[in-house]
């Protein structure tokens, strides 16, 4: 039966396909009614989940925009985020021009940017992906290249990353065609190395991966396999469409990556080769496999146990630095890296508030350093230093708790020091004390590395607003991109009100920069209240002073200022007494214009 015949979505059979399925895996236990399959209104014509087809990728980001970006994350691996923002830049410019060019003829053998990562364990290879793929808003699915085989029977077919990447995008195929695949251990596919099958079974599954990377179109259909016919259902129900869908993997990005140990040797011998006295420089320079690596060319890979055609497929090579201990504690003291933020998540989870004190991360990244697999240690050695805590913290009643080099050294003492009759005054003070200093180098962080992010995202670079932001990431668990994203965003509701005077009073009324400044850091303190609440308070506030000083002295214009925010009544009361002394009425005045009293 072929997919694309329309007899292969008739519900009769695909009913009786997964009966029998079920049959044979569970006997006579268990039986499928099929629902009353009505495609739902509109659905012949409506695209997947009712969302804007994807055709419309739109993609106008630069290179240097992306590096930026990677760089508020990623320590270090400077030379491999510039070599993979900017190809990953390129791939998509190039596919949402493409169209232009599709009109005159398709290009014949055109390469694709597909990028090969080279590095140790724990280093940013996946974070780098995962964090470009969402800044693109692009669907990303990971695999391992040691669980395919060439023919599927194995552990996974590696079409079933194509196919998984449709279902993260949320079953829209447009998306997903332009979505990015990333394949960690291929090392492990190399003929004569790799730790899998014969190498015969590995070429294989290179072969089966050089044609999804050149072009090819995947079924999203996979025969004999009920949860794929089950979708299929599921999708003629949604839309009542019955066409053979297929994934076409022109535009996937493939992003291959590896450890490949041993590699290095393979460098360094045929440097030496060609010159022995270079290969003897970069042999003795360093101990550091990885600083060698970054020499690799296609006839290294080739020798390590790839086909030629398969490296051809890979024509962007990036290679990533190991992490030493100051690094990894760089990436602590990162406030946008996600592994303190999930712990404070966890427990946050139980209501507890908890901060990190400086001094306990420069202990947590010695013991992950020790363990010698980059920055995964430092998950580890956060999970260890604060297991005890998190067993029996929320069970005593603790709503705070401040990580300290002394929690993490003898966290049996400091548990019990918890408990004890002054236990909660102390963890009070102790808290305090780490809140403030977390807060102070949240600060200093966003002073010497978010300049561009502040003007991006137009705002003032002052020490009251870096106040907020600071205030922002430390209370609410976020990163820093994020802290500025719903800054910037509050900052237009409250310009809005402006509009809102406007518009509903016909009053001309402007907010200082001092009150848009006062009015963030109150919301960010306090939680932002809704914009309708917002321009209700003012209303209550304001509108019976600036209409009776409109129509009785002609002011048409009202600059309210962070002291008419604090201090409403004071505010209006001079400002109704300074517009009554003068004669004639006072035109376009502000309660700050001094100069005009
Ligand atoms: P791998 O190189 O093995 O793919 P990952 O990217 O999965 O390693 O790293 C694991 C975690 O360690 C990431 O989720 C991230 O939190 C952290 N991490 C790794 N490398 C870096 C780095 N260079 N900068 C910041 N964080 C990093």
């Amino acid at each position: 039966m072929k997919a694309g015949d329309k007899q292969a979505l008739d519900p009769k059979k695909i009913e009786k396909e997964i009966n029998e399925f079920l049959h044979e895996k569970y006997g006579d236990a268990i039986r499928l009614v099929t629902p009353v399959m009505v495609p739902e209104p509109g659905g012949g014509d409506k695209e997947d989940g009712g969302r804007p087809k994807s055709g419309r990728l739109r993609f106008d980001l630069k290179p240097e925009e992306l590096i930026a970006y990677l760089d508020q994350y990623i320590i270090r691996q400077d030379e491999a985020k510039r070599i993979i923002a900017t190809k990953i830049c390129t791939h998509f410019n190039r596919i949402t021009k493409q169209g232009l060019w599709d009109k005159a003829g398709r290009m014949v053998g055109g390469i694709k940017n597909n990028i090969l990562m080279i590095g140790p364990t724990g280093v940013g290879k996946t974070y780098m992906i995962k964090l470009i793929a969402k800044k693109l808003g692009v669907p990303f699915v990971k695999g391992d290249a040691t669980k395919f085989s060439e023919t599927g029977y194995v552990g996974g077919d590696v079409e079933d990353l194509v196919r998984d990447l449709v279902r993260v995008a949320d079953n829209d195929i447009e998306l997903a065609q332009h979505g990015i695949v990333y394949i960690d251990e291929i090392d492990k596919i190399a003929s004569s190395r790799g730790l899998i099958g014969p190498d015969v079974s590995r070429s294989g599954v290179q072969r089966a991966l050089l044609t999804l990377m050149e072009e090819t179109e995947v079924e999203m259909r996979v025969p004999h396999d009920p949860v794929s016919v089950m979708q299929e259902v599921e999708y003629f129900r949604k839309t009542g469409k019955r066409e053979r869908r297929t994934i076409n993997t022109k535009n996937i990005l493939f992003i291959m990556s590896g450890a490949f140990h041993g590699m290095e040797e393979i460098i360094s011998r045929r440097l030496s080769q060609q010159s022995i006295g270079f290969g003897a420089r970069v042999s003795d320079r360093s101990q550091n496999p990885y600083e060698i690596m970054k020499h690799v060319k296609t006839e290294d890979l080739t020798e390590f146990g790839f086909e030629a055609e398969f490296v051809g497929r890979l024509p962007v090579r990036a290679v990533f630095e190991s992490l030493t201990e100051e690094d990894l504690l760089a990436i602590l003291k990162n406030p946008s890296n996600p592994i303190i933020i999930s712990k404070k998540m966890d427990f946050a989870a139980y209501g507890i508030d908890i901060k990190f004190a400086q001094d306990a991360l420069e202990i947590i990244a010695t013991q992950a350093a020790a363990e010698k697999t980059g920055a995964r240690g430092l998950i580890n050695a956060v999970e260890r230093a604060l297991i005890n805590f998190e067993s029996r913290l929320p069970s005593m009643g603790a709503t705070c708790f401040a990580v300290t080099s002394s929690a993490i050294k003898s966290p049996r003492r400091e548990l019990e020091r918890f408990l004890s009759d002054e236990g909660l005054h102390y963890a009070d003070q102790v808290f305090e004390k780490t809140r403030r200093a977390e807060k102070s180098a949240v600060k200093t962080h966003i002073m010497e590395n978010c300049k561009k992010l502040a003007e991006k995202h137009g705002i003032p670079f002052t020490d009251d607003y870096i106040d907020a932001l600071a205030e922002f990431v430390t209370t609410r668990i976020t990163d820093v991109e994020n802290a500025f994203e719903t800054i910037a965003s509050y900052m237009d509701e409250i310009k809005n009100i402006e509009r809102y005077f406007a518009g509903k009073y016909q009053i001309d009324v402007e907010l200082s920069k001092d009150a848009v400044c006062y009015m963030v850091s109150q919301y960010v303190k306090d939680g932002f209240a809704n914009f309708g609440k917002i321009c209700e308070e003012l209303t209550d506030k304001f509108i019976d002073g600036f209409r009776l000083l409109s129509e009785k002295a002609g002011v048409d214009r009202f600059t309210i200022t962070q002291q008419a925010l604090m201090f409403p009544e004071t505010w209006l009361e001079n400002l109704i007494r300074r517009a009554f002394e003068k004669e004639p009425a006072t035109r376009g005045q502000g309660p700050d214009d001094e100069s005009e009293t």
